[in-house]
């Protein structure tokens, strides 16, 4: 969107994080760590970056989204309500009987364009909409989020080679690398070495970013597509629970509730004034 700037950006997820908090403790269920961890990346998409209309979310030439996480889906529903895609007052119905609102996102929600949180299948249908989009002489773009422990699915590396053959420049995967996954650190779990190199060597253009970052986002997603006639893979590092200090990085927190003393503290953390964009881990990119 034309005239949205960063502090309006950075102003949104601290907005959206706290929601994400809300939600969570008020429904007793939800995954915070991840959703905390892919904030600051749905914000950049969904305010600044998405060729989009809530008012009519089946636009042909709409810009595509797929969280292909789909377990972090607070932040995600949160940002849908807010852009109008849903009402602001169904959020309260979230994982409530014969709710929309689920604990994974489904196309019955206005704007979700694929049911997801089987991991490893987004970046299938990604490769689908991208390659219909180049035999519509469409120039949408098709941006996929996964997260890393998700990169141990087979899926995804087929759809790696897919995307390369077919020269979908059109198509933007996005892994949230927060090193972390339900069952621990993901170099515990399923090593995945260096990650940039093995996206790069299945052909794919590999931007790495600080995935809170809002700036650095921004200007990453603006340079898309990097090369002609190659996907994009955007590495963003980012970490677990981002914004509340004392979740942070803690794989229990992938979706721990918290206590009614936690939730307190949560809250007076994410309404600290410029403690979204704190550059603790720029030196991890
Ligand atoms: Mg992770």
């Amino acid at each position: 969107m034309e005239g949205i700037d960063i502090s309006f950006l950075e102003n949104k997820a601290k907005e959206i994080r706290r929601n994400i908090v809300d939600m969570i403790y008020h429904s007793g269920t939800g995954h915070i760590g991840g959703s905390l961890s892919s904030t600051d990346i749905l914000v950049t998409l969904y305010y600044k970056i998405l060729r989009i209309d809530p008012r009519n979310p089946v636009w042909t030439d709409r810009d595509r989204f797929i969280l292909s996480k789909g377990h972090s889906v607070e932040g995600y529903y949160t940002i849908l309500a807010d852009l109008g895609f849903i009402d602001r007052e169904e959020l309260k119905t979230y994982c409530k009987f014969n709710s929309r609102l689920t604990g994974h996102p489904t196309v019955k929600i206005p704007g979700v364009e694929a049911n997801t949180g089987s991991l490893g299948h987004g970046l299938s249908l990604g490769v689908g909409m991208a390659l219909a989009g180049k035999m519509d002489k469409k120039d949408y773009k098709v941006y996929v989020l996964m997260g890393d422990g998700e990169q141990a699915e087979g899926s995804i590396w087929e759809a790696a080679m897919c995307a390369k053959h077919y020269k979908l420049d059109n198509l933007i995967g996005i892994v949230d690398r927060n090193k972390l996954q339900i069952g621990g650190p993901t170099e515990y779990v399923m090593s995945l070495g260096d990650l940039s190199a093995k996206w790069a060597s299945f052909g794919w253009e590999v931007v790495e970013v600080n995935g809170h970052n809002i700036s650095q986002l921004v200007t990453v997603f603006e340079s898309v597509p990097v090369k002609y006639n190659k996907p994009t893979l955007i590495l963003a590092h980012t970490v677990k629970g981002k914004g509340v200090s004392f979740i942070e990085d803690k794989p229990e927190w992938h979706h721990k509730i918290p206590t009614s003393e936690e939730y307190t503290r949560m809250i007076r953390e994410l309404n600290q004034e410029d403690d979204n964009v704190r550059e603790d881990i720029g030196s991890a990119v």
